[in-house]
């Protein structure tokens, strides 16, 4: 399963069908700039760890350079080539003026100690900066997976001190104190929200007692998890890297849940210690641990996939009983499982709409930070809502024009603006 494979024959099918020059689909599959570098971890036993380190800048024909940096044993430049193209496509879909780039570091982060992290977070940042990758005009970056907003304080902090000046515009996602704007933290299971509202309001049905399974309990999915909740749909399962809890009451108590998160690091910790799990702890919470598989598996109306990539593939795609997916998460589902979704008629709300809000809060903090203003989260909401429900109606069109997939749809869309951006820059 490719990330990188999957991505490219999804942005040739959008290319061809809008009949576009072979040397138009080179200019926006290949990445402007590729960044490999080593970082030198010092352990705090003294001991040294190379990390392999990336960052890909893949187009910047509408703006500068923006997309999140992850920490991950499995980062590799294949994934980083891909994610980077979808950050291009993704901030032209909802037409906020950047382009698209994407990092990572090579790491377990759960081996860490916060030191250590913070030297990794570090070392990223300063050979970045050295290199004359990042830069508040060139290239902004913002969390991703197992990176956070003390990640990006850090990251900032290293940028300024190679500067020698204030330069909060040179990263997002960052914590309040520090520049960062209210609603980030929640902007993209928000986004996600607001997109499969208008959905569920074009097919004339409501949320309200609505079943959802959510995986991945991060920053994507606990958001997404309390959003729903609130909003009358009812959250009967969650999982993390370390299992599922299905709630066996009405709906999941995700507060509680977060609670015992924060403090015991997973999910399971709370009620298993290894393979060993406390029955009447259990029994008591009214939950029951589930699989990963079991979770993806469950009987609901709506599956989010908040975690990581390909979780959804041709050898468990038949399992999928949810009527509509929501990839919070990015390239959650392999084209292959994909083909097979559409021909059951399951919805998928893919990930360059779904997790779009994410990328449209990160540029409203930019301006914040370059205007030097401070936006009340009420009109940070609003604006977000309108960036959300422009990009889903432009979509519609474009999936009525053509008469394709949403998924389809967001290639055409996001390669047609882009390709426009550039041949205005020149006609050579
Ligand atoms: P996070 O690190 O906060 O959370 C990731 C979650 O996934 C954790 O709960 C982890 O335990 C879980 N997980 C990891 N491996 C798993 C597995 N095999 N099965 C089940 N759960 C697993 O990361 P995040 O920021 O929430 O990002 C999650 C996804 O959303 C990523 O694909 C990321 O690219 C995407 N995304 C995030 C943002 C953002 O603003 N944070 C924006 C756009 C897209």
């Amino acid at each position: 399963m490719s990330t990188l494979k999957d991505f490219l024959t999804l942005l040739a099918k959008a290319t061809k069908q809008l009949n576009l020059s072979d040397a138009l689909l080179e200019k926006i599959t290949q990445p402007n700039h590729i960044f490999s570098t080593k970082i030198n971890l010092t352990k705090d036993d003294g001991s040294m760890q190379e990390l392999n380190a990336y960052r890909v800048q893949h187009n910047n024909a509408r703006g500068p350079y923006k997309g999140g940096i992850r920490f991950h044993p499995d980062v590799n430049l294949d994934e980083i080539k891909a994610l980077s193209g979808l950050m291009s496509l993704k901030c032209a879909v909802v037409n906020i003026p950047f382009g698209g780039a994407k990092g990572g570091v090579q790491v377990n982060t759960k081996t860490l100690s916060i030191t250590e992290l913070e030297r990794v977070a570090r070392g990223y940042f300063n050979a970045g900066t050295q290199a004359g990758i990042f830069a508040a005009n060139k290239d902004i970056p913002a969390p991703d997976a197992y990176t956070n907003t003390q990640v990006m304080a850090w990251m900032l902090d290293e940028h300024e001190r190679i500067l020698g000046y204030n330069s909060p515009d040179c990263i997002t996602g960052k914590p309040l104190n520090l520049g960062g704007s209210l609603g980030r933290l929640y902007a993209t299971a928000q986004g996600g929200f607001f997109i499969l509202t208008e959905l569920l309001k074009a097919n004339k049905q409501s949320l309200t007692g609505m079943t959802v399974a959510i995986q991945g309990f991060g920053n994507a999915g606990s958001y997404a998890a309390e959003i729903l909740n609130k909003a009358g749909a009812k959250v009967v399962a969650v999982s993390d890297s370390s299992s599922g809890i299905f709630c066996e009451g009405d709906q999941c108590e995700i507060s509680k849940i977060k609670t015992y998160k924060k403090r015991f690091k997973t999910l399971r910790a709370n009620f298993c210690q290894q393979d060993v799990c406390d029955i009447e702890k259990m029994k008591k919470e009214n939950v029951r641990i589930i699989s990963n598989q079991e979770i993806l598996a469950m009987d609901v109306d709506i599956l989010i996939l908040a975690a990581l990539e390909n979780v959804i593939h041709k050898n468990n795609v038949a399992n999928i009983k949810a009527k509509i997916i929501v990839e919070l998460a990015n390239n959650p589902i392999t084209q292959a499982a994909d083909i097979i979704l559409q021909e059951r008629n399951i919805i998928v709300i893919p990930d360059i709409i779904a997790n779009a809000g994410g990328v449209s809060v990160s540029y409203f903090e930019w301006v914040q930070n370059r205007s030097g203003d401070i936006w009340e989260e009420e009109y940070v909401l609003n604006k977000l809502q309108k960036i959300m429900r422009n990009a889903f109606f432009d979509l519609v069109k474009i999936q009525d024009k053509f008469n394709v997939s949403m998924r389809l749809a967001a290639y055409i869309l996001g390669v047609e603006r882009i390709i426009n951006a550039i041949e205005l820059r020149s006609n050579q």
